[in-house]
């Protein structure tokens, strides 16, 4: 009873019919793979299709996951004075699973135990919270200020029941990419705390051109880290399920919730086996401009929908910076007859067939989100619908 998707909850009061001349667009789900337009690697369906084929993958592997492929996660994510070794890396059931256990290892319901989230944010955060009993403090990200958190708000929530600040840095819905300098920041209120980090970057290195992405555990040596991230998003399989936690502890702070974090892996007793064996061939055989190629495609959908969506009376694009969302701030006023995001979502939908997601979603009053993946036709055509629906609707 406690297990609640927001997302569900108001997305199933939506009717999600077309019209004969015009099919719904949904520009609603983060899943890349809808409509087969970003081609993905042939290096990963060879590595699965040698993994089944091989036949060495068909057992139950360690809860913790396959060690070669602990062992090429971990010399993946490696960097100089965050080097990581198979010991650091446990397998889970997609990035969701990771989270899972990364929350689980670090929070109970029995001690009044709180976590900072961002706000707005994925939902799946507060769903885990609320499942475990475990408190949730959001903290602001500034529209403003390409959605930084506001760092005083953030250290003004923490009390000595807080256990843990999570970050999702590159942000889905927001799309922001933070600076080296912004990440330095939080870690400085997380050490003055003493509290530990969990950082969501399963958008890592799915920035634009000129941005970087920065992992947080290469900025510190003292403020331990569980990282999580996953295969779904850069290699476009969500539906593998794959994913990982890794552990950043230089000090053995961490010395109980990595005894934790196996414990809980054999509760599911990690990932499908051959999606694990592949791991190592993807990641040795995935030639870099495949990687290139999926940001200069998602840059240029950005592109086109921040442009068109800017020329619309009463919506102002937040301009993002890398991951798969747009995210839109309607000027709420200025609308006839809708009073929230919630609203304007519904009557889109209704109206011009263009699904999208309200920003009550992720908690973001007075937004809406766009997914970046579709082919660019569809956006182009989603863009005129929207600038009918807003002409139609707008105040001038
Ligand atoms: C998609 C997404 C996930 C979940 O990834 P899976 O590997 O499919 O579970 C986690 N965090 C964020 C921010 C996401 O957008």
């Amino acid at each position: 009873m406690r297990t609640r998707n927001p997302i569900r909850e108001i997305v199933d009061t939506m009717r999600l019919q077309g019209s004969a001349d015009k099919p719904v667009i949904p520009l609603s789900i983060g899943d890349p793979t809808v409509f087969g337009n970003l081609p993905f690697s042939e290096s990963v369906s060879n590595a699965v299709i040698s993994a089944v084929k091989g036949g060495e993958s068909n057992g139950y592997v360690p809860a913790v996951g396959i060690e070669a492929t602990r062992a090429a996660i971990a010399e993946r994510f490696s960097r100089d004075g965050a080097e990581l070794t198979a010991q650091d890396v446990v397998l889970a059931s997609g990035a969701s699973g990771a989270l899972d256990l990364a929350l689980c290892a670090l929070c109970s319901s029995e001690r009044n135990d709180n976590i900072l989230l961002p706000s707005p944010g994925f939902s799946l955060y507060s769903t885990l919270c609320e499942r475990y009993g475990v408190e949730i403090r959001k903290y602001p990200l500034v529209p403003e200020q390409d959605w930084n958190v506001d760092v005083a708000a953030m250290e003004a929530l923490i009390d000595e029941n807080t256990r843990a600040i999570l970050v999702n840095n590159p942000s889905n819905p927001c799309g922001s990419v933070y600076s080296a300098e912004h990440l330095r920041e939080i870690l400085a209120v997380a050490e003055k705390h003493c509290l530990p980090i969990i950082t969501d970057e399963i958008y890592a290195d799915m920035v634009f051109s000129g941005e970087t992405f920065v992992p947080m555990a290469s900025l510190t040596s003292e403020v331990p880290i569980l990282s999580v991230g996953g295969l779904a998003k850069q290699f476009l399989v969500p539906g593998w399920r794959m994913g990982w936690v890794l552990i950043h502890d230089r000090h053995g702070r961490f010395a109980e919730v990595r005894a934790a974090l196996a414990k809980l892996a054999t509760l599911i007793l990690g990932p499908n086996s051959l999606c694990q064996a592949a791991i190592p061939e993807i990641f040795s055989e995935t030639e870099p401009e495949f990687y290139a190629e999926l940001n200069a495609t998602l840059e240029r959908h950005t592109k086109l929908l921040v442009d068109r969506i800017a020329a619309i009376p009463g919506l102002t694009p937040i301009v993002p910076k890398g991951a798969m969302y747009l995210m839109i701030k309607v000027d709420i006023a200025k609308f006839r007859n809708i009073n929230n995001d919630v609203d304007f979502a519904r009557r889109l939908l209704n109206e011009q067939f263009v699904f999208v997601l309200p920003g009550k979603c992720f908690g973001a009053d007075n937004f809406f989100r766009v997914v970046t993946c579709p082919p660019p036709e569809k956006l182009a055509e989603a863009c005129d619908r929207i600038a009918a629906f807003c002409s139609d609707n707008y105040i001038a």
